[in-house]
């Protein structure tokens, strides 16, 4: 068993209005079957989703929460209007987003961002992946899956890594309930989260700085789905998700 990981190399700086489909596709051989990585910074980009703070306007809990984190009411409120529930309001500020990913500072970033501009994440990054993906497909008429990824850090754990924020014709998770082990015990639990996988073997290739490496191609694994697909399928319920209910406790407990 074996898959390749490789970047798309010479991608430019990318800019609003950019065809990513056909920016990858001019620059690598795409076969059937491969999973395409995208950094969510260019998919932003070329969607033109970077803003300044000027001319945002606090709200009252925005200025609330100013008084307890290092961020300034407008920075806040950029972050607020992104969300749909505070998780925790400081000393980091963790919110679920409107399409359910929850992260730090609703994906917000300054890096790899020209000037004082501010960049944030596609607003259904399930649908930028299509779109890309449909785009490659019909530029090189293969089959072909796409994860959108960002960096994030992790519960528990110091560091952070790839995860899958939007995909196309790919379940972000592989169920091996039902399956048998190595000493024919039925496995009643795994759900393999592949797509949080792959996103963070990709990132060993893109890395977090300057090294301009925004796409990679991970080819051999069989992981296509002729069925649409999306991150929903990874998020906890909020009946199931145990950490959310204790960090609405300890938050409401104030
Ligand atoms: P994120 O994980 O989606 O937030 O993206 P990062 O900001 O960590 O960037 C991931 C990789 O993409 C790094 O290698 C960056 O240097 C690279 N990158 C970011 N923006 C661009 C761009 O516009 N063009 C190119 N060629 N690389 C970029
Ligand atoms: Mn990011
Ligand atoms: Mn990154």
């Amino acid at each position: 068993m074996r898959f390749e990981a490789f970047a798309v190399e010479n991608i430019p700086l990318i800019k609003k209005g950019d065809d990513l489909a056909q920016i990858i596709c001019e620059r690598a051989d795409v076969l059937d079957g491969d999973v395409i990585i995208i950094a969510s910074t260019i998919v932003g980009k070329a969607e033109g989703r970077t803003f300044s703070l000027e001319g945002i306007i606090p709200g009252a809990e925005a200025v609330e929460f100013s008084k307890h984190i290092r961020f300034t009411p407008t920075f806040i409120q950029a972050v607020l209007e992104r969300s749909r529930e505070c998780l925790i309001p400081s000393p980091v500020l963790l919110v679920e987003m409107k399409n359910g990913h929850i992260c730090i500072n609703a994906g917000i970033d300054e890096s790899n961002v020209e000037g004082e501009m501010l960049l944030e994440l596609p607003a259904d990054p399930d649908a930028s992946a299509e779109c890309i993906g449909k785009g490659i497909e019909s530029y090189t008429g293969t089959q072909i899956s796409v994860i959108i990824t960002d960096t994030n850090g992790r519960a528990f754990k110091r560091g952070q890594t790839g995860v899958a924020v939007g995909v196309y014709r790919i379940h972000p998770l592989k169920d091996w309930r039902g399956q048998k082990d190595l000493f024919g015990k039925e496995l009643k639990i795994t759900e393999e989260a592949v797509a949080d996988e792959i996103a963070g073997a990709s990132n060993l290739l893109m890395g977090e700085g300057n090294g301009g490496c925004p796409v990679v191609i991970i080819r051999g694994l069989k992981l296509r789905s002729n069925e649409s697909t999306s991150v929903n399928e990874m998020y906890r319920t909020d009946e199931e998700d145990l950490i959310k209910k204790s960090l609405r406790y300890l938050r409401d407990r104030g």
